[in-house]
């Protein structure tokens, strides 16, 4: 099988983001700060909106799942209990020649990759960032910040149960920050320090936690297709048993063919009961499940579907990026689905004539009632048009002057360069279809075919 490969390299995407306001190094001004990015104005949305996708995906359109926001600090026993502070750790490796570190797992020989230096012993490196609570800065006051956010949903396991009257299975998703500080970092966004994901605990009789976690991967992948993402570009990968973490039955990586190769995006464990047996030792309360049927107290086994949103963010922006010619010019355009699309709809009047501004605002201003909508006057419309291709937005309002005549506007698509002339009266209706998924060329009442046809 020939693999394609997105059609961007990681320094033009990098370029892009920066340029177009997506993404930009962290603390830039001060240099930037290693493996740290700040999301711009459009990658805010960008990632607002991928967050969004999945937690309708997983929270509100289903009856089995709800969702919790667990602090970042969390009780130190905590990551005793869950083996973070024996085993969360990297084996590091220090060039005696350059001094740069880097992970011995990771390394193809047992020179420097960079100046072919001897190497020193690997050392264990914990990942977790340390930091106190309170005034006193001493070991008793030692709190970490969150590697992930997993725990916080095992040890509110009792709390959603008596709470909310959820029946086995059922899951509980949340979203939220967690930092690791990474040994070898680089490849954008791919490896932060300071990071997102979106995470679910899904409790299971056990006995049935296989046709579970073979449920969850299909439903993963397929969010993934959802989005936008080209199948051949996802790949599933089984870990051995030697790679199966400490806590793990079973685990599969939904890999992206990122621009430096086949990395992960997700990866789908089957934690069995490890989670709660180990918290009900560590802090001595019966985290168990009574089970009406069998009248007995279970400990429930969990399915872990995690997902990073940085990681996701970065594959839909590889696969959207694209390059044609419109108008004899090289086009840069993101294909982004239109539900994860930062804008969706940008108006442009035809000209900065100020006959066209009152009707042009008022279009503007009804649009933006209902999803983020740009409003743009500045230089020739072909311009326009480019700038809104480049940062994905799928469709564009022109407003002309037949419009201030006929009341009718165009619709623009960025894909195709297909136009519809629609009344302005059903070009919010019309626009929710397209945006939607329906086809440009189903035309309201009164709306005709304009361009592309
Ligand atoms: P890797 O092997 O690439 O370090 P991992 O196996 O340690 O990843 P998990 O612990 O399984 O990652 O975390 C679940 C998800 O969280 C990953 O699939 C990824 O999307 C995201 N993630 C983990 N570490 C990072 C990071 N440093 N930067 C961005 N996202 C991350």
């Amino acid at each position: 099988m020939t693999e394609s490969r997105p059609a961007v390299d990681m320094e033009k995407l990098v370029s892009l983001c920066r340029r177009r306001g997506f993404i930009f190094p962290s603390s830039e001004i001060y240099g930037g700060l290693s493996s740290c990015w700040d999301y711009g104005p459009l990658g805010v949305e960008l990632k607002r909106n991928i967050k969004q996708a999945w937690w309708r995906a997983v929270v509100q359109q289903r009856d089995d799942m709800v969702g919790l926001d667990a602090s970042i600090l969390m009780h130190p026993q905590v990551w005793q209990a869950s083996g973070h502070v024996e085993g969360f750790s990297d084996p590091l490796v220090e060039c005696k020649s350059c001094h740069k570190r880097w992970r011995s797992d990771e390394l193809e020989s047992d020179k420097c990759p960079d100046c072919g230096g001897e190497l020193t012993e690997p050392k264990l490196f914990n990942l977790m960032f340390k930091t106190f609570i309170g005034p006193v800065e001493d070991e008793a006051n030692i709190v970490y910040l969150r590697p992930e956010t997993a725990q916080g949903m095992f040890v509110n396991f009792e709390n959603v149960l008596n709470t909310t009257r959820k029946r086995l299975p059922f899951g509980i998703a949340q979203i939220g920050k967690s930092f690791r500080n990474e040994v070898t970092t680089g490849n954008f966004i791919f490896r932060c320090r300071e990071f997102e994901q979106m995470e679910i605990e899904f409790f299971v009789k056990p006995g049935t936690d296989k046709e579970w976690f073979d449920y969850w991967v299909e439903e993963r992948l397929n969010w993934y297709v959802s989005l936008g993402i080209k199948k051949e570009n996802l790949k599933l990968r089984e870990h051995t048993k030697e790679e199966l973490a400490h806590y793990a039955r079973e685990c599969y990586d939904i890999n992206y063919l990122y621009p430096m190769g086949w990395a992960e995006m997700e990866g789908i464990a089957n934690r069995g009961d490890f989670d709660l047996v180990e918290h009900a030792k560590s802090s001595g309360k019966g985290l168990n499940y009574y089970d009406e049927e069998t009248k007995e107290h279970i400990v429930p086994y969990i399915i872990e579907p995690s997902a990073g949103v940085d990681r996701t963010a970065l594959a839909v922006l590889c696969d959207a990026y694209d390059e044609d010619v419109a108008d004899g010019e090289i086009r840069v355009l993101l294909h982004l689905h239109p539900s994860i699309a930062p804008i969706k709809v940008a108006v442009l009047p035809l000209s900065r004539k100020e006959t066209l501004a009152p009707l042009s605002k008022e279009v503007y201003a009804e649009l933006r009632q209902h999803w983020m909508t740009s409003f743009d006057e500045a230089q020739s419309i072909g311009r326009r048009y480019r700038r809104q291709d480049e940062i994905g937005t799928p469709f564009c309002v022109t407003i002309d002057f037949d419009s201030l005549e006929d009341k009718q506007v165009t619709i623009r698509e960025r894909d195709s360069l297909r136009q519809i002339r629609v009344p302005i009266e059903s070009l919010k209706n019309t626009l929710q279809a397209k945006l939607d998924g329906e086809d440009l060329f189903v035309l309201p009442e009164g709306g005709k075919i304009w361009k592309g046809g």
